[in-house]
């Protein structure tokens, strides 16, 4: 075990999980000083939070602490390739994720859930089916607790953890060992960040780094960045797919079912799936194998599956009003993400679209656009560029801000139309987050449709 007792530990970012890498490093003995860019005014509550006596560098990071420090804790939003973090990769100070210094702690198996989209959604699900079986589990990363939390609580250290991991974190891990991966596609997202597709592909792979034969990697036969992992797995493979398979969890004739070692279980029809959309399907089929993996029984399965509505802010049904449905996809941050959520409706859309661009190809929704979509309403930075690519598919206006935009689309739908905000870009450029974006889009449409009712 990882030796901490009077080491001088550097926590970078104190969000969430920096908090709790500090509390673990604390109860571990070791000398903490946490850095993060924003001032101590705005980290208060975290700052509360912590346990123990630490040191704090706050406002700016100084590459003194960082050289100066025995070892290295990163948060999961900090880029692994900072300037400060290659001056002290460059000068062999240790370093470990968030996740890594968890794992050192952690007994039980480990469910690790990566890809481009659906990770929250299918992590979250995992988690639920686990529940049902009243199976105990902690599920962590992002939408839970930090994973170094758990790794303070004796009581839950020894249970499964399901983890959803940022690639910053995969870049990062060295020893991480994830008994059941799982990898959901690789789409074209975040490679302003990440230079090529490949490179961030090679980021994700590293999820299979540590595996075992024991061990199992589950991945998207649909999906030919995933697929093609399979030549990375040391342990075995368990594929999933909307079409049917010779081996894996899969749908053959409308049911999904598992087939392994010759024999086909028949888990429930996929049209009882409760969530909406076929990447939605996507992700049941994946929490699955992996749920299957663990021994859990079918009928926990199936009646998760058949229950579970989704996460908020991810294709949420908000409202609906004289015949028009609303949907919240905050989420959808990307160009791949807007795509999948506007194949889920049959129905004509007035879609939302716009935000901060994230080098996005919006012209690859030309045709979808073209088929589905009734209006097109954007906001924010990127309107000018997506009407570029999409003008002349289908008419667009533009819209002041989100309020606007709602009620432009509750006046252009017409019953039987969905209006959907799928923004295929990031929130910053108007919002704090995409839960912000999300919450306020409820919001306006809740307002529309008072001020409908009132005869406005
Ligand atoms: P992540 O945690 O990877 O961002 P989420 O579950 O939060 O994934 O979903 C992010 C966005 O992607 C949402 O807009 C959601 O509707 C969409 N989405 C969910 N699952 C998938 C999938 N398997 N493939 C493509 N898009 C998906």
């Amino acid at each position: 075990m990882l030796q901490l007792r009077h080491k001088q530990v550097l926590v970078v970012g104190l969000a969430r999980s920096g908090v709790a890498a500090a509390n673990l490093l604390l109860s571990q003995g070791a000398r903490v000083r946490v850095t993060d860019l924003k001032p101590a005014d705005q980290l208060k509550d975290e700052l509360s939070q912590v346990w123990g006596e630490v040191e704090t560098a706050l406002g700016r990071h100084q590459v003194g602490d960082f050289l100066g420090a025995d070892l290295i804790v990163v948060s999961p939003g900090v880029p692994p390739d900072i300037e400060p973090l290659r001056k002290a990769r460059a000068a062999g100070i240790r370093m470990l994720a968030e996740v890594e210094l968890a794992f050192q702690f952690l007994p039980g198996p480990i469910i690790g859930v990566t890809g481009s989209n659906g990770k929250t959604t299918t992590t979250s699900l995992i988690g639920r089916m686990f529940e049902e079986a009243h199976v105990a589990v902690a599920v962590a990363g992002n939408i839970g607790i930090p994973l170094t939390r758990i790794a303070l609580e004796p009581s839950v250290r020894e249970v499964t953890s399901v983890v959803e991991l940022s690639s910053f974190q995969l870049e990062m891990i060295q020893h991480f060992r994830a008994h059941i991966a799982l990898i959901l596609n690789l789409t074209p997202d975040h490679l302003d960040r990440h230079g090529s597709l490949k490179s961030y592909a090679l980021a994700k792979q590293r999820i299979l780094l540590n595996q075992t034969q024991q061990d199992w990697a589950v991945l998207n036969a649909d999906d030919e960045l995933s697929l093609g992992m399979r030549a990375e797995a040391a342990g075995s493979v368990c594929l999933f797919s909307r079409r049917p398979l010779q081996e894996g969890v899969c749908v053959e004739e409308g049911q999904i079912v598992i087939r392994q070692k010759g024999s086909t279980t028949s888990v429930t029809p996929a049209s009882e799936v409760a969530m909406r959309g076929g990447h939605n399907l996507e992700n049941v089929l994946a929490a699955t194998c992996a749920a299957h993996l663990s021994g859990l029984s079918l009928g926990a399965i199936r009646r998760t599956i058949r229950n579970f509505k989704g996460v908020e802010h991810r294709l949420e049904r908000v409202a609906v009003h004289d015949g028009v449905s609303y949907y919240n996809d905050s989420k959808a941050t990307n160009v791949e993400s807007a795509k999948r959520a506007l194949q889920a409706f049959s129905r004509p859309v007035v879609l939302i679209m716009g935000g901060r661009d994230k080098s996005g190809d919006f012209e690859q929704l030309a045709d979808l656009v073209k088929e589905r979509v009734r209006r097109l309403i954007l906001i924010g930075e990127a309107a000018a560029k997506i009407a570029g690519a999409l003008g002349s598919s289908v008419p667009i206006s533009e819209a002041e801000n989100l309020e606007q935009a709602v009620v432009q689309a509750g006046r252009s739908a017409s019953r039987g139309d969905t209006v959907l905000l799928a923004p295929g870009c990031a929130s910053f450029d108007m919002f704090d987050d995409y839960e912000q974006r999300g919450r306020e889009f409820k919001e306006s449409v809740a307002r529309f449709i008072d001020h409908q009712e009132s005869g406005h």
